[in-house]
């Protein structure tokens, strides 16, 4: 076996698992659980080893079926990029590209200026510019406009993303110094006019994305605060976060504030997440008045956010998809957010299917669910959807089984049963998923099963943004 291996293997590679196989079978047999025969002790070795080099094989970042019903999930990804994205990630990445080469002038170029177009058209913006996430763009947004300066917030946007990402720190680090005006629930345009000092050069408006402020509330509207950035020479910049470019209530969900509303709104710099409700790759795209877009620019930490060629290509071809009007065919987030109920139903009905073929002696049941938008986005809306529930097994065995094969899917938990959200489940993936569920759940009924099952991981349910 060994020797068989040491064919594809570096000798340190070879040797630290031949290791580690023989260390699991000592303890094995100081714990009194193998014959000690010497041609058992051998062949155990032999296939811990194979096994080793099996596990050595499964790539560690794997494609999972997500059957949670969360269509953003910050944990999974967030958004899954469609055919002609992925297409267009593989051809920049087994090629030479234009990512800094101007074709009709023969020279250098910029890496923003291809996709400058599509984000000036689909974001009513006078110029753009993409970095790699919307953390990296509000970061290089004070860095740049407001480091050593001051910076005004209202007290009821100091609020947390999630991953530690918190607004109050994230202006420490860039040098700037916050300035909180007005209350928790209720901030006026007075509040921020009387809070400029000389020293002050933003107004910092961030959106709530993730959760909801209710009762006894007030804000102050885009176009008060624009006048009061006018009237003292401030720049206005907004953190919109969740980046929708249609209107969510198209799918039945509350409605977000877009870019080009912001922007026609008098914002000069609106910041957005490329994975969120705009369905792309990882990324962060800031668009505004074109003289704060280029004070962005020339900075030199812009060097060490902006993304690759792989991210500027699924990004360009996630933005072709809206500029044809067809993100709810071409955008897999944004079709999931789409479809209706019923398509819904059918999708689940047809999962049922396949799974009574395969497991006969399983309960499974159609149960109505309400899917979320995930990734911190629209924390109030809730899309109305339809699971399969397996039943007949422990359920933390069966998730925990469904976690461990080939190809994983992640489920959510309802009371005593396992449920298989199909919003997030596409049509072509259900013969795989059916495959994948039936494997589980005779591995779940298998004896030790329940027992070896690590405990429940809850954490994927409590994703934030
Ligand atoms: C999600 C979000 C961020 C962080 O964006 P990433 O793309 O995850 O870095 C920042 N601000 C707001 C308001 C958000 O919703």
């Amino acid at each position: 076996m060994a020797r068989r291996l040491s064919a594809s293997l570096s000798p340190e590679a070879l040797l630290g698992m031949v290791r580690e196989a023989l260390d699991g079978v000592r303890s094995e047999l100081l714990q009194g659980s193998l014959p000690e025969d010497r041609e058992h002790l051998t062949l155990v070795a032999s296939r811990r080893l194979e096994e080793l080099n099996r596990q050595r094989r499964v790539p560690k970042l794997r494609r999972v079926f997500n059957a949670t019903g969360v269509v953003l999930h910050t944990n999974l990804g967030r958004a899954p990029l469609g055919p002609e994205a992925a297409a267009r990630v593989a051809e920049a990445a087994q090629g030479y590209v234009t990512l800094e080469y101007d074709l009709r002038l023969g020279r250098r170029g910029h890496r923003d200026e291809p996709l400058k177009p599509l984000l000036r058209q689909l974001l009513g913006a006078e110029d753009a510019l993409v970095v790699n996430n919307n953390a990296a763009a509000v970061l290089l947004a004070v860095t740049a406009l407001a480091a050593g300066r001051e910076v005004l917030v209202s007290r009821g946007e100091l609020v947390e993303i999630g991953g530690g990402f918190r607004i109050p720190d994230v202006l420490a680090s860039c040098g700037a110094r916050l300035v909180e005006v007005g209350t928790t629930n209720r901030t006026r345009a007075e509040d921020y006019a009387r809070a400029v000092t000389p020293n002050t050069t933003t107004l910092l408006k961030v959106h709530r994305s993730n959760f909801a402020l209710v009762g006894f509330t007030r804000e102050p509207t885009l176009q008060e605060l624009a006048a009061v950035a006018r009237d003292h020479k401030l720049t206005l910049v907004e953190d919109l976060g969740s980046g929708a470019l249609v209107d969510t209530s198209r799918f039945g969900l509350p409605r977000e504030p877009t870019a080009r509303e912001s922007l026609a709104a008098g914002v000069d710099l609106v910041t957005i997440s490329g994975d969120k409700l705009l369905g792309g790759p990882q990324a962060g795209i800031v668009a505004g008045r074109a003289a704060v877009v280029e004070r962005l620019r020339v900075h030199p930490l812009l060097r060490a956010l902006r993304p690759g060629r792989l991210v500027l290509a699924a990004l360009e071809a996630t933005l072709q998809a809206y500029a044809d009007g067809r993100e709810a065919e071409r955008v897999p987030a944004v079709a999931a957010l789409a479809l209706s109920a019923e398509a819904v139903k059918a999708r689940a009905e047809a999962l049922l299917a396949r799974l009574a073929a395969l497991l006969p002696e399983a309960t499974l049941e159609l149960v109505p669910t309400e899917a979320r938008t995930g990734a911190g986005s629209l924390p109030l809306g809730a899309l109305r959807s339809w699971a399969v529930a397996v039943g007949g097994r422990a359920p933390d065995a069966l998730e925990a089984a469904l976690r461990a094969v080939d190809e994983p899917v992640l489920a959510r938990r309802w009371r005593d049963r396992v449920l298989l959200d199909a919003r997030t489940l596409e049509d072509q993936a259900l013969a795989s998923v059916a495959r994948a569920v039936s494997e589980a759940w005779r591995l779940a009924g298998a004896p030790r099963s329940a027992a070896s099952a690590p405990p429940p991981d809850r954490d994927h349910d409590s994703e934030d943004a």
